[in-house]
């Protein structure tokens, strides 16, 4: 494994100035790339898991965390409050409570639940000085965010529902669980006071990991101040975990928000709070991604998936023209002319994208392309249209293979 914050610098993907200040990096564009790519995936997986998407704002006034218990129970790792116009306003250190207030800002009946609501949003964490560093340790994070407004009767099946696209995202990006926690309440912690609230939460989360079939550990005194969670764990190259993605079940916000919903009965309801991240923080999550892949990301993650090698100056027109057409099919990809160096040279630079597309004389009278693949695979010069299409198999599928038909 690698350490992200040197290769993160290394291959240009982020970086952090004194002046925007410690723990607020910056994405260049490779890294936004890989990013943006990651953003587009879980907005579509969540979109086809029935989630609807919102957008809230950052700040919100500290009654509304004193609501949420977030002022009594967190206050330490929150910013401090800014005066504004007489008012206090919080950078908010979660976004529970703003998905809480758009869930009661409209009445709702029981058919339309389980109401899933979506949102890569920013929040705001005050780290020491001292901790900070790259992209696992910041003081401002891109969750990957939701909560689902459900029957206390549908809460398992979401929570399971929510373990599976978890599965299905870490397959996808070529990572794995290091562990799975089921974090409880320990000995002298901030949490709040329902004894059967716990119990209740607890069990129910218990049914789902063992209905889900993977190994876990209870471990005490790493639960949320509102509830118990599960937690995917996973391990950096000294070893060290953390916490990637959770599904936690909330008696307490939907209380505390006073949230309901209308029953077949005509009656008002408390809905129960499903809060889940499928790949928990963008940042951890493309920390990890690095460390793990070394910077040779699946295909569909690479900030270049293909790069146009011109043998000479004679073929530089024909390879401009491959970029524009991979472009037009949504493919990221660059031209490096001989003009940065030897075919080899380039080759060697390029050796982190996944496909490089060698144009010499006979395959630009012929729009071929002559692939080479990452791993040091050499394909014989094929019509452009036909190698596009067989790079495209694997990266429209989020598949961590390099081309259609590899194991
Ligand atoms: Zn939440």
């Amino acid at each position: 494994m690698h350490d992200h914050r040197r290769l993160g610098r290394e291959l240009d993907l982020f970086d952090t100035d004194p002046l925007m200040g410690a723990g607020l990096p910056y994405w260049l564009p490779d890294g936004a790339a890989v990013r943006h790519a990651l953003e587009e995936y879980v907005r579509d997986a969540e979109r086809r898991a029935g989630y609807r998407h919102v957008y809230s704002p950052v700040l919100g006034k500290r009654e509304l965390y004193e609501i949420s218990g977030h002022w009594s129970h967190y206050n330490e790792d929150m910013f401090p409050a800014m005066e504004l116009g007489g008012e206090q306003v919080v950078l908010r250190p979660s976004l529970c409570p703003h998905h809480a207030l758009i869930y009661r800002s409209r009445s709702h009946s029981y058919r339309e639940l389980p109401l899933r609501i979506a949102e890569l949003g920013a929040m705001y964490r005050s780290e020491p000085s001292g901790v900070l560093g790259g992209l696992t340790r910041v003081r401002a994070i891109q969750l990957n965010d939701a909560h689902i407004f459900c029957t206390p009767d549908q809460v398992a099946e979401e929570a399971y529902a929510a373990l599976e696209l978890i599965r299905r995202a870490y397959e996808a990006m070529g990572i794995r669980a290091a562990r799975y926690r089921l974090s409880l309440p320990g000995p002298g912690g901030e949490y709040v006071v329902d004894p059967e609230l716990w119990r209740r939460s607890a069990a129910l989360l218990r049914e789902v990991l063992d209905r889900s079939g993977v190994a876990y550990e209870a471990v005490e005194g790493e639960a949320a101040f509102y509830g118990p969670k599960i937690d995917v764990q996973i391990a950096d190259p000294a070893g060290r975990e953390s916490t990637l993605s959770t599904v936690q079940v909330d008696f307490h916000q939907p209380e505390r928000f006073d949230l309901h919903y209308i029953g077949p009965d005509g009656a008002k309801h408390r809905p129960v709070m499903v809060h889940r991240s499928v790949i928990g923080s963008l940042e951890r999550a493309v920390a990890h991604l690095i460390e793990v892949h070394g910077g040779a990301f699946p295909p569909w993650l690479a900030p270049t998936q293909l790069v146009a090698l011109p043998v000479s100056d004679a073929e530089v027109d024909r390879a401009a023209a491959l970029v524009r057409r991979c472009r037009d099919q949504g493919l990221r990809a660059e031209l490096v002319a001989p003009d940065q160096g030897t075919l080899g040279a380039r080759v060697r630079a390029a050796r982190l994208v996944p496909y490089q597309a060698v144009i010499g004389p006979r395959e630009a009278a012929a729009d071929m392309i002559a692939l080479r693949l990452r791993d040091g695979r050499r394909l014989d010069a094929r019509p452009a249209a036909e190698v596009l299409r067989r790079i495209a198999g694997p990266i429209d599928a989020r598949g961590a293979e390099l081309l259609d038909g590899d194991a």
